[in-house]
């Protein structure tokens, strides 16, 4: 008899698979480096065992209709509790899940979907929609205060309402089920010789309706990045029924559907399809490394490039400590440029490019790296700072959880701002981070990095390591985001760039969006969800 491997297994408490955490001994090996970098004793905890946790005992049960699709398995539950921020990941390593999940749903299609909404909606239920459970802003999260309204709470697994639906050829476009993660939405465009190109970080653990409920922005650095920016149309089942708009090019009939879908971050209801623009697989690809004196001329120069209508696919300036951790860098500034295009040579845009950043005084030493399709993997041509950002880039989340188990705060944070403030919010965001950090932990280290660059700004993006305690790591790094938070608003930033506002910006939120925009949201809302029910606590009150 053949026995059939185990299935994977995604890890409950931290990022992506179990089977690449970290192992105690890797962790161990970290420990000595992060107790250098941050001048303290750290210790490794192991995480809490699933088996041994004490959840509450579920507050309802789902009709008989439903129950194939419910399940109150712990460690579907505990799973689904949180998303993977440090708030997040800190709360399950130690096994706090106060209020996990009453019922774990996996509708399998639409019809499955709009019986649970409506169980929901007529027993006082709230709805978590959970596309894969990637949220940093406490989007999926089923506890807090608002779940106090409710009688139970249920989060609805999306990945059983998954895969490419139809590709239209001559539109080049693609209709995609709003469960389909990252990897299966490339997967199934492949054979099509097409690609919808939108790669996040969190690329193979996050889904299309997830992305397009949070506007998710892509790993390309400018232009066309963010999801918002490849959706034709949109399905979204509501309490209420389904919306679907209608396929168009373009369109300037009124305010557009799509772009009250887009962002919506599953309080309007759930995006079971959407048609999106896709593109022909790039062929022709380059990227080169820029090392900058200092931070400030790569800032210059990123603002030339966003200026020049080149349109580098990869426009990511490194500031020395996060160029000296992630690119080889020795103290000065890094710009990872990159090109490709699947129709002409990208070595003419790389050039201009180049001259580009040479003019604001970068020095582009290393040279290019030109790829072309066939070549394999990486390429021919030295490896560079290119090749260890990106590495180290897939790598980061499993080492936050590492840093985790040593007890240290390690988190990320951004915004947006245009050029004419970026420096004093630079200035200022940094100062803040740093004072907090000197009050809060006694010291640790900030970093920032551009993720994308407009023709009228950039998303800076900002690194937090620092040493804490055991147990405390959650108030001391709260406090901590708290003053950043202020800082940003104050400085004409947005909250959030990319990462969405869930429950956990709420406060900041509140302060950046105009007071009557709030008020129109949550009348779209009564009328698509007149009960309430969906994902209560976000964006807008319950
Ligand atoms: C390591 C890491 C790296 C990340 N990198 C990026 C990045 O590069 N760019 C970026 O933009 N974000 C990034 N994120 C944040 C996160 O991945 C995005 O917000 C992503 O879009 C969430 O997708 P998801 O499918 O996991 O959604 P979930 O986390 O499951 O849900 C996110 C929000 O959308 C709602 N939702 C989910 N699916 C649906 C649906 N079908 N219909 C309606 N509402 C829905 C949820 O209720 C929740 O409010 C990162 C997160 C991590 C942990």
């Amino acid at each position: 008899m053949v026995e059939s491997a185990p299935a994977r297994q995604r890890s409950w408490w931290g990022w992506g698979w179990a089977d690449q955490a970290l192992r105690a001994s890797e962790i161990d090996a970290l420990a000595p480096l992060v107790a250098a970098q941050l001048d303290t004793a750290v210790q490794r905890r192991d995480p809490v065992r699933v088996g041994d946790l004490d959840l509450r005992r579920p507050r309802i049960e789902a009709p008989a209709a439903l129950r194939r699709i419910c399940s109150t398995d712990p460690r579907e539950r505990a799973g689904h509790a949180y998303g993977k921020s440090f708030r997040d990941v800190v709360r399950a390593f130690h096994g706090e899940v106060a209020a996990p999940p009453d019922v774990v749903a996996r509708p399998g299609d639409e019809t499955e979907l709009a019986s649970l909404l409506d169980w929901c909606g007529s027993n006082d239920v709230a709805v978590v929609p959970y596309g894969a459970g990637s949220s940093v802003v406490g989007g999926v999260e089923t506890g807090g205060k608002w779940a106090e309204g409710y009688r139970a709470v249920v989060s609805v697994d999306l990945g059983g309402i998954s895969g490419v639906l139809e590709v239209d050829r001559t539109s080049r476009a693609a209709r995609i089920a709003g469960g389909t993660t990252g990897p299966d939405i490339e997967a199934q465009l492949r054979p099509h010789g097409l690609t919808l190109r939108h790669y996040p970080q969190s690329f193979e653990f996050s889904t299309l309706g997830g992305w397009i409920a949070t506007r998710s922005g892509g790993h390309f650095a400018t232009n066309r990045t963010h999801i918002e920016d490849f959706v034709e149309s949109t399905r979204l089942l509501t309490p209420s029924g389904p919306m679907e708009s209608r396929r168009l090019p373009g369109s300037g009939a009124g305010p557009s559907p799509d772009r009250l879908v887009a962002g919506s971050e599953g309080i309007l209801g759930v995006i079971t399809e959407a048609w999106m623009r896709l593109q022909e697989r790039p062929v022709h690809k380059a990227s080169a490394s820029v090392r900058f004196a200092d931070f400030d001329a790569g800032v210059e120069a990123c603002r030339r490039l966003g200026q020049g209508s080149l349109w580098p696919t990869n426009c990511r300036l490194l500031d020395p400590s996060e160029a000296a951790a992630n690119a080889g860098g020795s103290g000065e500034a890094i710009l990872v440029l990159g090109f490709e295009s699947a129709h002409e040579p990208v070595d003419g845009p790389m050039a201009l490019a180049l001259e580009c950043c040479a003019d604001a005084g970068g020095d582009v030493g290393a040279g290019v790296r030109v790829r072309e399709q066939g070549t394999g993997e990486g390429g021919d041509g030295p490896v560079d700072a290119a090749d260890a950002w990106r590495s180290s880039f897939m790598r980061a989340p499993y080492l936050r959880d590492a840093m985790v188990a040593l007890g240290c705060i390690a988190e990320t944070f951004e915004t947006a701002v245009t050029w004419d403030r970026f420096a004093d919010l630079h200035h200022s965001v940094t100062s803040t981070a740093e004072a907090s950090l000197r009050s809060v932990c006694g010291g640790g280290t900030v970093s920032c990095r551009f993720t994308h660059v407009y023709p009228d700004g950039a998303a800076p993006y900002f690194t937090v390591l620092a040493a804490s305690r055991h147990g405390e790591q959650l108030a001391m790094w709260d406090e901590v985001k708290s003053a950043v938070s202020e800082a940003i608003i104050d400085a004409g930033g947005t909250i959030t760039h990319h990462h969405a506002v869930g429950r956990d910006h709420r406060q900041a939120y509140d302060r950046q969006r105009p007071e009557l925009f709030a008020q129109a949201l949550s009348a779209a809302r009564r009328t698509l969800d007149p009960q309430g029910v969906m994902n209560p606590g976000v964006l807008v009150d319950p």
